[in-house]
C-alpha cells in the first residue's frame, strides 16, 4: 500500500489536477491518496467566516468567490454530460456551508467548533471532485472521508488524535478496500460523537501520515510545489539546494522551526514504524526530490537546513525579585500553558535575573495580560517588572543532527550575522544540540538567511552587491571590467559580484537579481528619474548582504551621503577625493562609522589612480612602521601636461588634449591649480596618521590669478592663451638648466607643501613618462632607499581598476 499526499498548489485548478492523475496513474500498487482544499481556498473560508461573524456581508462575496473556484475547475475537468451531478453535489454542500456562515453572521460571533465545522469544506469538495474525476479518467477509484477514519478528541481547531481508535478504525476499513485508489480529504477528522474536527493549518501531511502509520504503508509520499526540502526556503534564498536525504530528527527540527513544507506533527507517526517519507515535486516529478529516513548521518554535513518563523515576540519577565526564589519559571510557564499558547524558544540568563520567552505576534496580548495577572502581586510590591514585550521578530534556527560534535558553529552564525547589520536579540540552544536559533528583527530574514545559507552551504561564495553611482569615463569601465571578469571572480576568487543598482545623474535603475551588464546602458536610458534620496532609501530597503556602495563621481552632495551608507552597514568604495580631503573631523567619523558598522570604506583610486599607493602605506603602519617622509608626483594629469610642454607646443593646446583623454577632473582648474594634487597628499599624511587641513598644506600654483578667479571652463582655457609668454618662460627656465618642470607634493616633519620643481636629470622623478605618478614612503624601515611606488596616476581604466581591486578587497574582508 502506497500513501500519497498532494497538498494545496499541486489541486489548485483542473490543469494541476490533470498532472496528480498521470501522476497517480503510473502506479500499480494500491493507493491512498490524501487531497488538500484547492490551493487558497482554506485562506478563503476563514476569511468568510471571520466576516461574517464580525457582521461584515461581504463573506457573501467571499462565498461566492470559493463557489466560482470550484465550479470553474469542474467545468474544465469534466466532459459536459457528467459536469450536472457534480455541480449540484457541490451545490447543495455549498448551501450548508452559507447556512453555516449566515449563522456566524446573524449571531455575530463564531466559536473554534463552528470555524472548523466550516474550515472542513475545502477538503471535502476537493477530495469529492477529483475522486470523480479520477473515476471519470477510468480509474479505480473511491471516496473516503477523513471524518470516518481520523478520530480525535473534541479540541476544535488543532484537535489530538486517538490512535488507538484511529488505527483500528483504519485498518479494518483497508482490509476489506477493493479499490485501487482510495481518494481521502486530508486535514479533517471528527470526534468520537461525529463532530467535526480538524488536524491544524498544514494537517492535510498529517492525515496521510495517521494513515500511512496504520497501515504501515512501504512509504510516504508527499506531493508538493517544490522539490523537497531545501537547505532554507527556497521562496527566500534562490541558491537553497535540495537535501536528497535526512533524518526524521532533523526534519522535524526543520519543520517545527518553519520549513513548511512538511506539517511537523507528521513526522512522529511514521518515525515509529519506520516509514520512508518522501518528498516530491507535483510540477516537476523527474525530480529526486528528498527522503526522510531513520539514521543518515547527517550526510556528511554539520548544518543541513536553515529554517525560520516570521511574526514573533519576546516576553520578558525580570525584576529583582526573580534571583533566589523558586517557582518563578514554574508560574510563569503554567500561566502560558493554560490560556494555550505555545512557546517557540526559551531562553534564561543563568542570573536568573529574567525569564524570556518566543510567542506567536497573534498571542501577545493574551499572554501579556495573562502574565501581569498571575504575578500581580510581585509587580505591585517591586519584585517584578510587568512584562516587556518586542514584537516583529522572527526566529532563524540552524539545524543539522551533527551539530553536537562541532565547535564554532555559533560563532561562526553569530559573526556572519553580526558582519551583516543583523542584530540578535535572543538565542536559544535546543537541549539536543540539533539546533541553535536566533531572534532577529524581521527587516533583516532574508539578509540573514541569504547570508547565513552563503557561510554554511555555498562553499564559501560570497555574493558582493554594488550599487554604482556615476557611469562616465570610470563608471563605464568598471560596468565593463566587471562584465569581463565576472564568471573568473566566482571560479577563483568565489566571489559572485552582482550589481544591483546604477544611477547617473539623469537616470537610475535597480534589479534586485543583477542587472545583465551586457545591456546596462538601455536598461538605464529606460529606468526612472534619478532622486538622490530616493536611490539611499532603496539600498537600505533592499537590505542586501554585502552592500557596497561605489561612488565614481567627483560630486561633493554624493560624498556626503558616504556616512548614511556606512551607519546602515553598507560599504563604500570611492574613487571621489572630497570626503577624505574635506574636514579631517568628517574624514575621521567616517572611518569610525567604518569600524563601528563593519564597513569597509575604501578609497584607493584617491591618490594614483589603480596604484596600491594607500594600500601598501596601510600595510606599512598596521606592521608598526612610521612614515618620516613623503615625496611625490602625484598628478597624472599635470605630468601629462609638463611632459607634453614644450617650445613647439602651446600650453592651452596641451591641457586640452589632457581634458579630452580623459587625464584631469571635469574642471580641469583643480588640478592644474594643484588642489588636487594638494588633497592627495593631505589624504596621504592621513592615512599615515597626521591630523591635517587642507588649510595647512603649502601651494605654490604656477597658474596666474586670473586663471585661479575663473568661473568656467571657457574663461579657464581663455586665460591659458593670455598667459602662454608665462607658461613658456616657465619652460624655458627648466630647460637651460637640462632640468624638467614636475608639480611635487611633499610631507616632511608634520608639515606638506606642493608646488612646480625644476627636476634635473638623474632625480628618481626626471624620467617620469605620460601620466605616470610616483611616490617615495621615507620610513623608519625605509630610511635611506625609500619605497617607490610607480605607474599610471590617472585614466579611466586605471582607476576603475583600482576601484575593482577595492570591491575584491571587500570581497575578501
Ligand atoms: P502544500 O500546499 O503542498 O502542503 P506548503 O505550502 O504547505 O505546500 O509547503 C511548501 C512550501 O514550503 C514551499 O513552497 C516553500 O515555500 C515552503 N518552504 C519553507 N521552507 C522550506 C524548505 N526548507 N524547503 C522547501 N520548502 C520550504
Ligand atoms: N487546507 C489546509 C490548510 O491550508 C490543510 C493543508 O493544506 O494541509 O492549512
Ligand atoms: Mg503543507
Amino acid at each position: 500500500m502506497k500513501l500519497l499526499k498532494f497538498g494545496g498548489t499541486s489541486v489548485a485548478n483542473a490543469p494541476n489536477i490533470k498532472r496528480v492523475k498521470s501522476i497517480i496513474a503510473n502506479n500499480q500498487d494500491k493507493q491512498v491518496v490524501v487531497v488538500s482544499a484547492f490551493g487558497g481556498v482554506t485562506d478563503l473560508l476563514l476569511n468568510a467566516l471571520e466576516l461574517a461573524a464580525s457582521g461584515d456581508v461581504s463573506y457573501r462575496e467571499v462565498l461566492a468567490q470559493i463557489e466560482a473556484r470550484h465550479f470553474d475547475t469542474i467545468k474544465t475537468l469534466f466532459p459536459v454530460t457528467a459536469q450536472s451531478s457534480i455541480i449540484s453535489k457541490v451545490k447543495s454542500e455549498l448551501n450548508e456551508l452559507e447556512t453555516l456562515l449566515e449563522g456566524a453572521y446573524l449571531i455575530g460571533e463564531t466559536t473554534s467548533r463552528l470555524s472548523d465545522k466550516v474550515v472542513s469544506y475545502g477538503e471535502l469538495l476537493s477530495s469529492y471532485i477529483i475522486s470523480e474525476y479520477f473515476k471519470t479518467e477510468g480509474l479505480d477509484a473511491s471516496l473516503k472521508s477523513g471524518r470516518e477514519l481520523i478520530v480525535t478528541n473534541a479540541n476544535f481547531g488543532n484537535a489530538s488524535v486517538d490512535f488507538k481508535t484511529t488505527n483500528a478504525v483504519c485498518q479494518s476499513f483497508f482490509k476489506d478496500q477493493n479499490h485501487k485508489i482510495t481518494v481521502v480529504p486530508g486535514f479533517v477528522a471528527a470526534t468520537a460523537k461525529g463532530d467535526a474536527t480538524t488536524l491544524g493549518r498544514g494537517g492535510s501531511d498529517y492525515t496521510a501520515a495517521i494513515i500511512a502509520a496504520a497501515l504501515e504503508a512501504e512509504k510516504l509520499e508527499i506531493w508538493t510545489d517544490v522539490s523537497g526540502l531545501f537547505t532554507a526556503n527556497p521562496k527566500l534564498v534562490k541558491q537553497a539546494k535540495c537535501v536528497t536525504h535526512i533524518s526524521y530528527e532533523e526534519a522535524m527540527e526543520l519543520s517545527h522551526f518553519g520549513a513548511k513544507v512538511i506539517y511537523p506533527p507528521t513526522i512522529q507517526p511514521v518515525l515509529h514504524k519506520q516509514i520512508p517519507i518522501i518528498i516530491k515535486n507535483t510540477f516537476e516529478p523527474e525530480k529526486e526530490g528528498t527522503l526522510i529516513t531513520k539514521n543518515t548521518n547527517g550526510g556528511g554535513k554539520t548544518v543541513r537546513g536553515i529554517s525560520h518563523i516570521e511574526h514573533i515576540s519576546l516576553l520578558s519577565l525580570e525584576g529583582p525579585g526573580m534571583v533566589g526564589i523558586p517557582g518563578i519559571s514554574k508560574r510563569f510557564f503554567e500561566t502560558i500553558s493554560t490560556i494555550g499558547v505555545s512557546v517557540v524558544l526559551i531562553t534564561q540568563a543563568s542570573s536568573e535575573h529574567s525569564i524570556c520567552i518566543g510567542i506567536a505576534d497573534k498571542d501577545v496580548e493574551k499572554a501579556v495580560k495573562a502574565v501581569n495577572e498571575a504575578f500581580e502581586y510581585e509587580i505591585a510590591s517591586n519584585k517584578l517588572h510587568p512584562v516587556v514585550v518586542e514584537s516583529s521578530l522572527a526566529i532563524v534556527a540552524l539545524v543539522g543532527d551533527n551539530m553536537k560534535s562541532h565547535q564554532g558553529l555559533s560563532g561562526k552564525m553569530f559573526a556572519t550575522l553580526g558582519k551583516n547589520n543583523v542584530n540578535i536579540r535572543a538565542i536559544a540552544q535546543g537541549a539536543s544540540e540539533r539546533n541553535i536559533s536566533t531572534v532577529i528583527n524581521k527587516v533583516d530574514i532574508k539578509k540573514a538567511l541569504n547570508a547565513l545559507h552563503e557561510a554554511f552551504f555555498e562553499e564559501n561564495t560570497k555574493q558582493l552587491n554594488l550599487f554604482v553611482m556615476g557611469c562616465g569615463n570610470v563608471g563605464s569601465k568598471l560596468l565593463a571590467q566587471l562584465e569581463q571578469q565576472h564568471k573568473y571572480l566566482k571560479k577563483e576568487l568565489k566571489l559572485n559580484v552582482r550589481v544591483i543598482g546604477i544611477s547617473n545623474s539623469k537616470k537610475m535603475i535597480f534589479d534586485e537579481g543583477g542587472i545583465a551588464l551586457t545591456q546596462w546602458k538601455t536598461a538605464l536610458d529606460a529606468g526612472e528619474k534619478t532622486d538622490r534620496a530616493a536611490f539611499i532609501q532603496k539600498v537600505k530597503e533592499l537590505n542586501l548582504r554585502n552592500s557596497i556602495f561605489v561612488d565614481n563621481t567627483a560630486n561633493a552632495a554624493i560624498a556626503s551621503t558616504y556616512s548614511d551608507y556606512l551607519s546602515n552597514s553598507i560599504s563604500v568604495v570611492t574613487c571621489n577625493k572630497i570626503a577624505c580631503s574635506s574636514e579631517y573631523q568628517n574624514y575621521l567619523s567616517l572611518k569610525q562609522l567604518a569600524k563601528k558598522y563593519n564597513a569597509p570604506f575604501l578609497f584607493e583610486t584617491n591618490v594614483g589612480a589603480g596604484l596600491p599607493i594607500l594600500d601598501t602605506l596601510k600595510h606599512l603602519i598596521v606592521s608598526g612602521d612610521k612614515v618620516k617622509k613623503i615625496q611625490a608626483v602625484l598628478s597624472g594629469s599635470l605630468n601629462f601636461v609638463f611632459n607634453n610642454f614644450n617650445n613647439s607646443t602651446t600650453f592651452h593646446d596641451v591641457v586640452k588634449q589632457a581634458q579630452e583623454q580623459g587625464y584631469t577632473e571635469p574642471d580641469p582648474t583643480i588640478d592644474l591649480s594643484g588642489v588636487d594634487v594638494a588633497r592627495k597628499i593631505l589624504i596621504l599624511a592621513r592615512e599615515s596618521g597626521y591630523q591635517l587641513e587642507l588649510e595647512d598644506i603649502e601651494n605654490n600654483s604656477f597658474l596666474p590669478e586670473e586663471s585661479l578667479q575663473t568661473s568656467s571652463n571657457k574663461d579657464f582655457f581663455a586665460s591659458l592663451v593670455k598667459y602662454e609668454s608665462d607658461f613658456q618662460k616657465l619652460y624655458k627656465s627648466a630647460a637651460d638648466k637640462n632640468c624638467k618642470l614636475k608639480y611635487v607634493a611633499q610631507f616632511e616633519d608634520g608639515k606638506a607643501k606642493v608646488g612646480l620643481q625644476e627636476i634635473p636629470q638623474g632625480h628618481d622623478f626626471y624620467n617620469l613618462e605620460g601620466s605616470d605618478n610616483i611616490v617615495l614612503f621615507y620610513t623608519e624601515r625605509y630610511p635611506q632607499q625609500p619605497l617607490i611606488i610607480k605607474g599610471a596616476g590617472a585614466g579611466a581604466d586605471v582607476t576603475a581598476s583600482g576601484i575593482f581591486a577595492d570591491i575584491v578587497r571587500i570581497g575578501n574582508f
